[in-house]
């Protein structure tokens, strides 16, 4: 069955409809994208820098625990001896990250690598102590570089200094970056770059050893990377701005794209909705202009095949050669009421076909589908006595298709077909199956034929619950004396199974497509002539 054009007035509001959605959601996914694309970037900025954080901060403590290596393995001089003093000097010149390593003794450094001081360097109590033992002191200061501050990590007879900024002295690309190192035994930041808020200091089982983890904290992304071995853990935070400053970047590549596209697809659906809306008044642009013509598909006997009539099928064809298919324009012609004017014309192409059967001596028929709206106008009875006694053909050559939606108006179409059949017209149920009616309705109507719709006919060579269904009709169709035609036939193994239910006729692309009227016309003598039936 055939799906209502949708109410002109519906389709306006559609149209715009759809033009926004079609704009809007380009450029709707091009913005998520490009925040997600933004977002993903940041994540994998604030990564990179956590774990470059953590490689210095690992690296430092290779160094000092290789130097506290190196110091135990001299044998214990006096602390400032002078080669103690040039195993640290060794130890300085080696290690990029150590300033100075230097000898504690009771809270104080004695003597260092660059000598040994008259008054010694004071570091007081560590202030942690890590799992593995060493002490840290997080924040020294000495007064050779009062400005400075210092880290210092020992052990129970040596110290190792190191620049305080050492550990987050990573090359970062954008501003508004925090980057610190964590002991995770005191819970504090060693060294930080930047704010440090409270709510970046994870909790001591929050994270395994040599894990990581990057999310959102805040307006903040976070990403925290834990040492395998140390008590260690560097944190960077990168904010919102920068996040924006992506986003923006991205932005400019993407959005316009999402514009592009969006402007596209609502060109498209302006162009369609432009065809669909003014296919009225091209159809009768198309009828004035003549653009409309006729093809018949035949109709055969199932028993021989031999072809028995065809069914007149409306074509139109676009100036510029485009050809419209009949199930676009007749719904629509159908909703404005301009199908009339359709049929009309149908009325004036077939009649030369329909003299060139009348010449012939055999009851080869014509159909030609009408609408519901046809069968209400006034004047179509006399139209078609017209065409008959203009053509010459025996009124049973012409038969009248009407869809089951068409036999709704009950009383007025019965009596019309009992009028019609009345004058030797035949009246035939097209599509039949695909309605809303049983069978058992129609016998209301007094029909000559129904048209078994496609729809059946494609399933009987299967299993379906449909091709029952079919079979069912064929018994009723043949209780209730009605010739049948089915549609749409298309595989060798439809006709055996129409064949052995006995149905009489069929139509479909197997035999014969749609033709012209002369391809019609020849064709029918070609088969007299196989038949030896005429003269040649
Ligand atoms: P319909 O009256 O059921 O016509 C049969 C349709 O099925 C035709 O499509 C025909 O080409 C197609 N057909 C026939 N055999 C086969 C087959 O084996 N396989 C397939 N896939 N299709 C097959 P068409 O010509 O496109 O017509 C479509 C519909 O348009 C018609 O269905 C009819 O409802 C309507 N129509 C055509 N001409 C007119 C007309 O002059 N007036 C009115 N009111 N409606 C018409
Ligand atoms: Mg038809
Ligand atoms: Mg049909």
């Amino acid at each position: 069955m055939r799906m209502d054009a949708p109410r002109r007035h519906y389709l306006m509001p559609l149209v715009l409809l759809l033009g926004a959605v079609a704009t809007l959601l380009p450029i709707a996914a091009s913005v998520l994208l490009a925040r997600q694309q933004a977002r993903a970037q940041q994540e994998q900025r604030a990564l990179f820098y956590a774990r470059d954080v953590m490689r210095r901060s690992e690296d430092t403590l290779r160094q000092i625990g290789d130097a506290f290596t190196l110091l135990a393995a001299t044998p214990d001089l006096p602390p400032c001896s002078l080669l103690r003093r040039q195993v640290m000097q060794r130890i300085d010149a080696q290690s990029s990250y150590i300033q100075f390593v230097g000898r504690l003794q009771g809270g104080r450094i004695v003597c260092a690598s660059y000598g040994q001081f008259e008054v010694p360097l004071d570091v007081g109590k560590p202030d942690l102590v890590t799992a593995n033992g060493y002490r840290v002191w997080p924040e020294l200061r000495f007064r050779f570089a009062p400005d400075k501050a210092f880290i210092g990590v020992g052990n129970d007879r040596f110290i190792a200094v190191i620049h305080k900024s050492l550990p987050v002295d990573t090359t970062v690309a954008e501003r508004g970056v925090s980057l610190a190192i964590i002991s995770l035994a005191g819970q504090r930041t060693l060294a930080t770059r930047g704010r440090f808020l409270p709510a970046w200091m994870p909790g001591v089982d929050d994270l395994a050893p040599g894990h990581q983890s990057t999310r959102p904290i805040g307006r903040n992304i976070v990403s925290q990377v834990r040492s395998q071995d140390a008590d260690l853990l560097a944190v960077v935070a990168m904010n919102e701005d920068d996040y924006g400053r992506e986003l923006a970047q991205f932005a400019r590549i993407l959005v316009p794209i999402g514009v592009f596209t969006g402007l596209l697809l609502a060109y498209a659906v302006r162009r369609v909705a432009k065809v669909q809306m003014s296919l009225p008044a091209v159809i009768r642009s198309g009828l004035r202009n003549r653009e409309f013509f006729v093809e018949f598909q035949p109709v055969v006997r199932l028993e021989d095949e031999a072809w028995v009539g065809a069914e007149a099928l409306i074509r139109w064809k676009r100036p510029g050669g485009n050809l419209i298919r009949p199930d676009l324009f007749i719904p629509a012609a159908e909703e404005t009421g301009l199908i009339h004017a359709i049929t009309l014309d149908m009325l004036r192409l077939v009649a030369p076909t329909l003299t060139a059967l009348a010449a012939r001596d055999d009851d080869a028929f014509l159909s030609i589908n009408l609408s519901r709206q046809d069968l209400r106008e006034p004047g179509l009875e006399a139209l078609l006595h017209d065409l008959v006694a203009r053509t010459g053909i025996r009124p049973a050559q012409l038969h009248l298709e009407i869809t089951e939606r068409g036999l709704s108006d009950t009383v007025h179409v019965r009596s019309l077909i009992d009028r019609l059949r009345a004058t030797g017209l035949c009246v035939a149920v097209d599509d039949f199956g695909t309605g809303y009616s049983s069978l058992a309705e129609l016998v209301q109507f007094n029909l000559d034929v129904i048209k078994i719709d496609k729809a059946f006919v494609d399933t009987i060579d299967g299993t379906t619950v449909t091709s029952q269904v079919a079979a069912h009709i064929v018994e009723m169709a043949h209780a209730l004396s009605l010739g049948m035609i089915a549609e749409g036939i298309e595989r060798r193994s439809q006709v055996e199974i129409l064949r052995r239910w006995r149905v009489p006729f069929g139509q479909g692309y197997l035999f014969a497509r749609a033709m012209g009227s002369q391809a019609f016309l020849e064709g029918l003598a070609r088969q007299d002539r196989a038949a030896g039936g005429r003269p040649g």
